[in-house]
């Protein structure tokens, strides 16, 4: 299947890691609308969260905000989680996925449109793999 997700899932796409189990993986968002803009995603392949089982969608949202309370801890003053289902709804990949959005109070952005540098992007894991102490 060429979904881009699943790829990063059996690990034949690169992409910046944070945290990973068993069943999900939380990877920066390649397009950040923030400074430390996340997504959790489950390994295996649901098109969205309408069509994810209610355990999938009951774990991604309790790792989602795992995150949004470990980005508060390191000082956001702000954070969104959100799912979108459906082209309608601005969903994007379709396999189910949660944001997870820092806010620092300069914009109110849901997209980014400038690829995170990579710098940026070695910063933000190390710094989220210190605080989770691993
Ligand atoms: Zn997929």
């Amino acid at each position: 299947m060429d979904c881009i997700f699943c790829k990063i899932a059996r690990g034949e796409a690169p992409a910046w890691k944070v945290y990973e189990d068993e069943d999900f993986m939380v990877i920066l968002d390649k397009y950040p609308a923030s400074y430390g803009h996340l997504l959790v995603i489950p390994k295996a392949h649901y098109a969205s969260v309408v069509d994810a089982p209610m355990e999938v969608v009951e774990k991604s949202f309790r790792v989602a905000a795992e995150f949004a309370k470990l980005w508060a801890r390191l000082g956001a003053p702000g954070v969104n989680i959100m799912t979108n289902a459906g082209r309608e709804a601005g969903q994007i990949i379709f396999h189910y996925h949660v944001h997870v959005i820092p806010r620092w109070g300069n914009n109110l952005l849901w997209h980014g449109r400038e690829e995170i540098r990579e710098e940026v992007a070695k910063e933000i894991v190390e710094r989220l793999k210190k605080a989770l102490g691993r």
